[in-house]
């Protein structure tokens, strides 16, 4: 890792807010978020549902604009950037990872993850190199060539943390990636991701709701009525 990678923290909140307003009414999603991760951390943000774990991830990742406050990734604040930047530095830094997998059915698990290096513009040795690589780094060697419906849960997540990996992104934020997954799954996901973090070199900031991901992660931020209450 580079030395200044270890000193500038991955993501860094100061008093995020987002409200969104539905008809007349505002809603607080959050009210003054001020997060510190370091770089190689592997953090979960916690809470009940409605607490503001997808919109903490949808700003931190650049999918959504916080009414106020600022978000830092590696020191560079998002809201500066204009639509086109974020979306072109959002593809090269963050890797995303949704509950329900998001998989495009007809593609095979080589090919979920090698169309996210055509679409970053690689070549096609590159893109052959790294998609093997990161489904051999994930345990799909041998399932490389089989489509999603053919996949159990825990594999299909597996694809699509690959896919995430794929263009060598700094943060992986992952949301709720455990919620579709029995426990002895959902532990091998997570003892997948400590896998990642130590090869890749990525920070992971990952929602959930689950008892168990505590003994995975470095740190658990829990989340209330959009703020942060430990
Ligand atoms: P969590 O992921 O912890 O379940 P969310 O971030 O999805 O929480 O939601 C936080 C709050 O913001 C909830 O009260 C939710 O109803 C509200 N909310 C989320 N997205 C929207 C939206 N697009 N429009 C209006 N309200 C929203
Ligand atoms: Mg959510």
């Amino acid at each position: 890792m580079q030395p200044e990678t270890n000193s500038v923290p991955a993501v860094e909140t100061a008093d995020l807010k987002r409200i969104y307003k539905v008809g007349s009414m505002e809603v607080a999603a959050l009210r003054g978020i001020d997060l510190c991760i370091p770089a190689g951390g592997f953090v979960a943000l916690k809470g009940r549902s409605g607490s503001g774990k997808t919109t903490l991830l949808n700003c931190v990742g650049g999918l959504d604009r916080p009414t106020s406050g600022t978000v830092r990734i590696f020191g560079e604040e998002i809201a500066r950037m204009s639509d086109r930047q974020r979306t072109r530095w959002r593809s090269r830094h963050i890797g995303f990872i949704f509950q329900s997998f998001g998989l495009l059915p007809t593609l095979s698990a080589y090919e979920n993850v090698e169309l996210m290096l055509r679409i970053s513009g690689a070549r096609i040795r590159e893109r052959k190199e790294r998609a093997v690589y990161c489904l051999n780094l994930v345990g799909l060697t041998k399932w490389m060539h089989h489509r999603p419906y053919e996949l159990s849960g825990g594999q299909q997540q597996r694809v699509a943390i690959a896919r995430a990996l794929a263009n060598k992104p700094r943060l992986m934020l992952a949301d709720e990636p455990t919620g579709e997954l029995d426990s002895t799954t959902a532990r091998e996901v997570l003892t997948l991701f400590r896998h990642v973090i130590e090869h890749e070199h990525v920070t992971i900031l990952m929602s959930s709701h689950d008892q168990l991901v505590d003994e995975y992660v470095d740190r658990v931020v829990s989340l209330r009525d959009g703020q942060v209450i430990s």
